[in-house]
């Protein structure tokens, strides 16, 4: 029978990370955690459970929860949302915005992402038969380029896709991008889909741009958040999606039919454990200080560091190594050294290839000192 996804495979994830337990490598590759998440957050949950929170929550999402994280994003980000009418619980970011992209792409409508992009942003746009129209950032470089944007925007254009910060490069966009963003817009009735699931991890005392800080942005936005990358738990597959309450109508129409509802004791459990910000407030001086550990350590190796601003993730340019392309690089790497990492082909339409690959350093400090005592090697 007819595929609806015939250009999909496995996704690089999960192939790398059966390549690094086949090689018995340091897996830097997939973006997750070595290690283990507040033991107050797993009370918090056991409690839930323990008081009998183990039916269906209101569809929309444990009412406290939705109240909370309104008010987390109006300390924040000085946004007000209705925790009624403009706050969902989603079963991850990935459920999230392939919600998002059903519930407004219609047959035929054109969605820009930007390249290179989260792997799954493009098949849901094709689930959804729309259109993807991919325009690069800078390459190296990863900044939006206004001009590409705007070349790309026709009367067709119902969606466009951000992530800040941004897997894979780790750069953030800064306010001057966000309000550029915003003046570009300003014309066109475009919904924007803001993927912030790294909103807690910028670095070196930059703030999140996040799409809900500009009110010309906010009023047209889905912004997502997720709790799996903020608490170190991204198993739980929970997360947010905060949008002006007629496009959340929409989404709710949908969200219904797709998973009705998110499991309820990791909701309450969170609701809970979210009344004190320290552990979000913490979190960039946490992975700042993780980035800086595994840039130090190869700080002087043949493998030149990007910037990397926020997220968890470190791109090296592999040129001054070798002359293969990212892919096979990746496998040698996995094989002969022992390090899993990614390459950043795997997130553009084209292959597109600038000997550019990602580590991710959300990793014990033990892990990532083994992981450079290796890669000093090349
Ligand atoms: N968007 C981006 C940019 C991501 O990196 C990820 C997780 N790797 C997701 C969405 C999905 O998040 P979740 O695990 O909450 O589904
Ligand atoms: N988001 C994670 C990454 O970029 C992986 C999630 C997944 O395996 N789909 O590495």
């Amino acid at each position: 029978f007819p595929s609806r996804l015939p250009h999909v495979g496995t996704t690089i994830f999960t192939v790398m990370s059966a390549l690094a337990a086949e090689h018995k490598a340091v897996n830097l590759g997939q973006g997750f955690p070595d290690f283990g998440c507040d033991p107050a957050l797993i009370d918090s949950v056991s409690r839930a459970m323990q008081a009998g929170h183990n039916q269906y929550p209101p569809m929309t999402g444990v009412p406290a929860l939705r109240e909370v994280v309104a008010q987390k994003i109006e300390a924040l980000y000085g946004k007000r949302y209705d925790a009624n009418s403009e706050i969902t619980v989603t079963a991850g970011a990935t459920q999230a915005i392939l919600t998002v992209i059903l519930s407004c792409v219609s047959p035929g409508d054109e969605v820009i992402v930007l390249d290179p992009c989260y792997d799954s942003y493009v098949p849901n746009i094709e689930l959804a038969g729309g259109v993807p129209v991919r325009v690069p950032l800078t390459p190296k470089t990863f900044r939006p380029d206004f001009g590409k944007i705007a070349a790309a925007i026709t009367s067709k254009t119902r969606l466009l896709l951000i992530n800040t910060p941004h897997n894979p490069s780790g750069t953030t966009w800064t306010a001057q991008e966000m309000q550029q963003l915003q003046d570009l817009l300003a014309p066109t009735n475009i919904l924007l889909l803001a993927d912030e699931v790294y909103e807690h991890m910028v670095f070196d005392g930059e703030r999140h741009e996040s799409a809900s800080r500009y009110p010309g942005l906010a009023a047209r936005a889905y912004v997502v958040s997720s709790f799996g990358k903020t608490f170190h738990v991204t198993g739980w597959k929970v997360a947010t999606v905060a949008a002006p309450a007629p496009l959340t109508a929409e989404f709710r129409k949908v969200h219904q039919f797709n998973v009705f509802t998110v499991n309820t004791p990791m909701q309450v459990g969170l609701a809970e454990y979210l009344k004190d910000p320290a552990p979000y407030l913490n979190l960039p001086a946490f992975y700042q200080k993780k980035r800086d550990l595994f840039r130090a350590g190869l700080e002087g190796s043949r493998l030149k560091l990007l910037p990397s601003s926020g997220t968890y993730f470190q791109c090296v340019d592999i040129s001054a190594v070798t002359d293969a392309s990212e892919a096979e690089f990746c496998q040698q790497l996995v094989k002969d050294l022992g390090v899993a990492a990614i390459p950043l082909s795997a997130f553009y339409g084209n292959g597109f290839d600038q000997q550019v690959v990602r580590f991710c350093y959300a990793k014990k400090d033990e892990t990532l000192l083994a992981a450079l005592e290796r890669l000093r090697k090349l």
